[in-house]
């Protein structure tokens, strides 16, 4: 594991202590989000309540996790490559100590194997003449190249080549020139994308969310203070009171009096990640006041109506498809049951080099109750199938226990196009559904039917409109430009006329 310890002084040295022990990526079978992102301010340790936070949100990010905290006009950072827990175990008195303060922001990172480095991890920090800046994000600046270049030019120099560095230089340059109001809108006005975002700036602490309203990020009250993260399981960990969603668009500070709206950029429309709703989020999440969990409910439901199937069982892929099944149990009446056991220790997958080794780790990872599955005509439920390799073996397992038949059913409509804005969907040969139909998935992964929900389903579970909602890897329809990637369908939806 590699930690990094980063102590800002103005005016004074800067100190990088790098220490070396273990690290491992993780190679997930589903795609993965890329960042949470944490910030508090209070009376209490901005430090444990950060860790707390970053706990509950391990999920959306598990290769790096870092905190940085503003105290007595300096800024400490302490990251490092791997879990929160991993990274922030076992500190000696003195690190701790370091960390202390009662304002500060979090991050959790996920990156595709080959950007898995320490360079890249959050939060990141720069000073300037204004002071101290150090954001944490999720998402992805479509534009970060051509920005970057244009910085550049200004003679600014970056260190990384992540997106994120850019958006910290935009609000550091616009906002040390203009103040925090005209210099975030300046930002934001060149910034096109994805970015939920949790800044510190000189010990005040700033939440601000991309005008698609892309990835979520939410607003608490704690018994002693206030808190933004990614998602309100968090809050709910923290004992906090759910103010709002931050809004797409608008920049907020966090004070020890309450919460400011300082800036509302609007948009014509939103553009919500659907993939949240279906996988990311943890299901105890409300995000944009829907409710994850209940969604996940409404696409089983709806994926019994639109592909009802006689069978004897419903059984979840564990843990993705669990509320998605129950759904189609409820509304299709045919009985639920968990026939398909996940080891609890196994969820972290390290990359596997082949498919071979891959195949063995998902074989570690599930097996089947075999009571449960022989003899039957069996329903199997998942939230999405990226790769397929997955599916195909899990299909193989039933079969082998017994199973009379096997219907897939899948609570999201098929995955065909890569997502630009902070999920590592990069290509579309990785996609088991492109140019493929679902007849020809079903042979692939050797089921008697196999089903997708549909886009219409999709959204009417989510309980918003079609315009409220990213649906860009489905469609091929990105709601904001993508450079270098010419679909006539790209929309130039952002506007920042108020
Ligand atoms: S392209 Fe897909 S995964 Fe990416 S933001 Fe849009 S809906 Fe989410």
């Amino acid at each position: 594991m590699v930690i990094i310890v980063i102590t800002l002084e103005r005016r004074g040295a800067l100190t990088v202590d790098i220490q070396l022990p273990e690290s491992e990526a993780i190679d997930g079978q589903k795609p993965n989000d890329h960042c949470a992102v944490a910030g508090y301010l209070g009376k209490s340790s901005a430090y444990s309540s950060l860790i707390t936070i970053l706990r509950t949100l391990q999920h959306r990010g598990q290769e790096s996790a870092g905190i940085a905290i503003f105290n007595n006009g300096i800024m400490n950072v302490r990251k490092g490559m791997g879990l929160v827990n991993e990274v922030f175990a076992n500190l000696s008195p003195d690190q701790i100590m370091h960390l202390d303060g009662n304002v500060g922001i979090g991050h959790t990172r996920y990156s595709t194997a080959g950007t898995k480095t320490m360079e890249n991890a959050g939060p990141f920090i720069v000073t300037n003449s204004a002071g101290y800046f150090a954001v944490s994000h999720n998402g992805e600046i479509t534009n970060a190249d051509k920005l970057r270049e244009e910085l550049m030019k200004q003679g600014l120099t970056f260190s990384t080549t992540s997106d994120t560095e850019v958006l910290l230089m935009e609000l550091a340059r616009n906002i040390s020139l203009y103040g925090i109001s005209n210099g975030t809108k300046l930002a934001m006005e060149k910034m096109k994308g994805a970015y939920a975002v949790a800044l510190l700036f000189n010990g005040r602490l700033f939440a601000l969310r991309d005008p698609l309203g892309i990835r979520p990020l939410i607003l608490g009250k704690t018994p002693d203070g206030y808190i933004v993260a990614s998602e309100s399981c968090a809050l709910d960990v923290m004992g906090a009171e759910k103010i709002r969603d931050v809004r797409p668009g608008e920049l907020v500070e966090l004070t020890p009096n309450g919460i400011f709206h300082i800036l509302g950029v609007t948009s014509k429309t939103t553009a919500h990640c659907m993939f949240e709703y279906v996988y990311f989020a943890r299901p105890d999440s409300v995000i944009d006041n829907v409710e994850v969990f209940q969604t996940r409910i409404r696409l089983g439901k709806k994926l019994a109506e639109e592909f009802p199937v006689d069978a004897d069982v419903v059984v979840p892929v564990p843990d993705s498809g669990r509320a998605q099944a129950l759904g189609y149990s409820i509304a299709s009446g045919i009985p639920y049951s968990e026939g398909l056991i996940k080891n609890r220790f196994s969820d972290r997958t390290f990359i596997m080099p082949t498919q071979e080794k891959r195949a063995a780790a998902v074989r570690i990872k599930l097996n089947v109750i075999a009571s449960e599955i022989k003899d039957k005509r069996v329903v199997l439920v998942d939230d999405s199938i990226v790769r397929g390799n997955t599916m195909k073996f899990i299909v193989s397992l039933l079969k082998k226990a017994g199973a009379k038949e096997v219907h897939v059913r899948i609570g999201s409509p098929p995955i065909i196009a890569p997502c630009y804005f902070g999920v590592d969907m990069k290509t579309r040969d990785q996609f088991v559904a492109t140019g493929r139909t679902e007849d020809d998935i079903r042979d692939l992964v050797g089921a008697d039917s196999l089903r997708y929900v549909s886009i219409d389903g999709l959204v009417e579970s989510t309980s918003m409109s079609k315009n409220e909602l990213c649906l860009g890897c489905l469609t091929s329809e990105y709601p904001a430009p993508i450079p270098g990637v010419a679909y006539p369908e790209q929309k130039e939806l952002e506007s920042f006329t108020s």
